[in-house]
């Protein structure tokens, strides 16, 4: 759930890996690195609050999607095969199972924050 808890998102199926951006687009959308599980298909989640949910595309490649109340992330979406990246803040009961599974753009991470593993 969002900060204004106006959004849920419901998955079908637990997921504990998470997948980490370090693209500069996303640390200028999230402030850090982005922390994201996949879940994939539209069928493979329940989305409630659609109307609170502002989106943006940055190319014609992906949709960001985020919370028009509160600016929580909600979602990374890739447009090419329509799946769907969730925020991993949002389902704080999982949230101590999480292991970090794939980095992504690393070469481009600046310098002042490292992950540990
Ligand atoms: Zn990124
Ligand atoms: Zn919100």
């Amino acid at each position: 759930m969002p900060l204004c808890e106006k959004v849920t998102v419901e998955i079908f199926e637990e997921k504990t890996e998470v997948s980490v951006c370090h693209c500069s687009r996303c640390r200028k959308w999230t402030a850090g690195p982005f922390f994201s599980i996949f879940i994939g298909k539209k069928e493979n989640f329940k989305l409630v609050g659609e109307q609170f949910l502002k989106t943006y595309h940055f190319s014609s490649e992906s949709e960001r999607a985020f919370c028009k109340e509160c600016g929580s992330v909600i979602y990374w979406k890739n447009e090419q095969d329509a799946q769907y990246s969730f925020n991993a803040e949002l389902f704080p009961t999982l949230v101590n199972g999480y292991e970090i599974k794939k980095e992504y753009y690393l070469e481009n991470k600046p310098n002042y924050y490292n992950l540990s593993k």
